[in-house]
């Protein structure tokens, strides 16, 4: 399925107060509103749009990038996830060579807990940017890319639309 086939949708979280959060957002209603917008042709820059949401009246300003620039964008995040993983990577190396060339009474806490630190920080990094790869829709808008932003912009097939708007649960 391309994205082409798929059209961009405001989902507004029913509910949200605005501070509170809870570990079962997932489960959090919404309310989505089909956004009537055409992306750029290939090797156009991408479109600003402003909807005002119809649940909140809320004026969302977005970006709409075209097939092209969501091609590249994907390509963008894997370079970023790979590099990260190569960070890891490198963090495990030089945590075992420390190690090894090392005494365990010489050893000292920075470089031991600062290489382990890069290690978890190089698999964050990869983790985050591969979902963004995965997720890359070429649709931008101002605060909604947080996970419990009250708005969230994503795309959706016609039928996705049609059986998620009568369900209205995610
Ligand atoms: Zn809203």
């Amino acid at each position: 399925m391309t994205t082409d086939s798929r059209v961009p949708v405001l989902l507004h979280r029913i509910g949200h107060s605005g501070t509170a959060v809870t570990p079962h957002f997932e489960r959090w209603d919404f309310k989505a509103q089909r956004l009537k917008v055409k992306r750029p042709p290939d090797g156009r820059p991408a479109i600003e749009f402003s909807v005002v949401c119809t649940s909140c009246r809320e004026r969302i300003g977005f970006r709409i990038f075209s097939e092209q620039a969501i091609r590249q964008r994907k390509a963008l995040w894997r370079w970023c996830t790979v590099l990260s993983l190569i960070g890891a990577v490198a963090a495990v190396v030089l945590l075992v060579l420390y190690m090894a060339n090392t005494a365990e009474a010489d050893r000292l806490i920075i470089p031991t807990y600062g290489l382990a630190g890069a290690l978890i920080a190089g698999l964050g990094a990869a983790a985050m940017f591969g979902s963004k790869a995965s997720r890359e829709a070429g649709v931008v808008g101002r605060g909604t890319s947080a996970t419990l932003a009250k708005h969230q912009l994503e795309v959706w097939t016609v039928e996705e639309i049609d059986a998620r708007l009568r369900k209205r649960t995610r």
